[in-house]
């Protein structure tokens, strides 16, 4: 038995809480948490129900924590879980979930299975069984604040091309303003025309802002493991980052993760409350927008539907403000079949898009997407986080389909009244 193994299963002990005990002890097998999962609707597997998958765990809870779980084990009824059963979770656990949420929502005891799930990859994760990928990227943003590794300068070299662009100052480390932007590692390398977007915005609100150097992004690969000591480490540094500069508020970017990182798990991970507020970037442009801020030209009549990301509307709540936006800009939205909380998962979501083995799971749980989209005939899915955009491209190009993806904060600063009439 390794050594590891053991400190896996020590920690799957300690991580059983009250909330577990009685999730577990509430389940009635009733089967409509699969119902509400991508991974088992569109395979149809039952090795993919969401609360079969927390199986080592349960057993753990029974034999250690019940009577009748004691005995079972006394008497060989009940096996101790193996080594085995630990490495064959890892493709239950995180190559194979999301972390959306959409079980915990749909169970009608009110198990949080996504809960669950997140202590079960922190038991894998002391066991040193984390998918390499997610281990590197951990490694990286410890190591220089970013997801995918990019140090400051290339930041920089961004916010420099962006102030040539726009003919826009933008601060970094500049103290006392408004709004600290973070920005997810994905905006960095691939999106980065949104410093520029939000920088016209910005301008037009009269809204005081600035970058950070020493966290410039709010990517938590900690989070997805499970590994609550290296997410306070990265939420710390953002926190170290904001008191510093003595910020009022601080923005989450297009980034489902992140911001549930950021806006909710935070203090709790930290262990106090923040003295400054935390809101995703797409809530501070509807409230710019409510108070007439800024304007945009009214409206582009391009027919186009929303992409609700798991972690920022169905978990972190927010579901109006993405709407006030789109119906300002165009007059032609439509909403998918399920959207806002019941929205299906992109399937790329909770690490899963940057583990490689999970990439052909990933392309068949696409087709929930895919159909979603295809009954609204649009030529453009808006969403508000980078994973999200990145997934349903990939998935959009695999499937032939003729729609572009479009971030929502570009799709506003392209509609910038003052921008347009200049
Ligand atoms: S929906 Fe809830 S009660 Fe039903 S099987 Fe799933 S976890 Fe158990
Ligand atoms: S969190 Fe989402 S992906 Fe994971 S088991 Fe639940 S429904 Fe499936």
């Amino acid at each position: 038995m390794s050594t590891s193994f053991e400190q896996g299963i020590s920690t799957l002990k300690k991580v059983i809480d009250a909330p577990i005990a009685s999730y577990f002890s509430s389940c009635t097998n009733c089967g409509l948490c699969s119902r509400a999962c991508i991974f088992f609707t569109e395979t149809n597997d039952a090795k993919y129900v969401p609360i079969r998958k927390l199986e080592p765990m349960r057993r753990i809870w029974e034999q250690e924590y019940t009577l009748l779980g004691k005995l079972k084990k006394k008497v060989g009824l009940s096996k101790p879980v193996t080594e085995q059963e630990l490495r064959d979770n890892v493709e239950l656990t995180f190559e194979s979930c999301t972390t959306c949420g959409r079980c915990s929502m749909m169970c009608p005891v009110g198990n949080d299975i996504v809960y669950m799930i997140r202590r079960m990859r922190e038991g894998l994760t002391a066991a040193g069984l984390a998918p390499k990928e997610l281990q590197e990227s951990a490694v990286r943003t410890m190591e220089t604040g970013s997801v995918m590794g990019f140090p400051m300068k290339t930041l920089q070299a961004m916010v420099d091309a962006a102030e040539k662009d726009t003919g826009i100052k933008i601060n970094v480390d500049e103290p006392n303003v408004d709004y600290l932007l973070l920005l997810s590692s994905a905006e960095v390398m691939q999106f980065n025309e949104i410093i520029g977007a939000l920088a016209k915005i910005f301008q037009q609100a009269g809204v005081t802002w600035t970058l950070s150097s020493t966290a410039h992004e709010a990517g938590n690969p900690g989070m997805h493991m499970g590994a609550s000591d290296i997410e306070a480490q990265m939420i710390q540094r953002i926190v170290d980052a904001a008191e510093q500069l003595n910020v009022k508020n601080v923005i989450s970017p297009e980034c489902g993760h992140a911001y549930m990182a950021i806006r909710w798990e935070g203090p709790n991970v930290i262990g106090r409350p923040y003295p400054f507020k935390v809101y995703h970037i797409i809530e501070v442009l509807d409230k710019l927008r409510a108070e007439g801020k800024f304007e945009t030209l009214c409206c582009d009549d391009e027919r186009l539907t929303f992409h609700d990301p798991c972690q920022a509307a169905r978990r972190g709540g927010v579901n109006q403000p993405q709407r006030n936006l789109l119906k300002q800009v165009s007059s032609n939205f439509v909403e998918m079949s399920d959207s806002q909380a019941c929205n299906w998962c992109c399937g790329g979501g909770g690490g899963m898009n940057t583990i490689e083995k999970a990439a052909p799971l990933m392309k068949k749980v696409f087709h929930r997407k895919r159909r979603q989209i295809e009954e609204l005939d649009v030529t453009t899915v808006v969403t508000m986080c980078a994973t999200c955009r990145n997934t349903l491209e990939e998935g959009i190009e695999d499937n032939n389909m003729n729609v572009e993806v479009k971030g929502l904060t570009e799709i506003v600063a392209d509609r910038l009244l003052k921008e347009k009439e200049s």
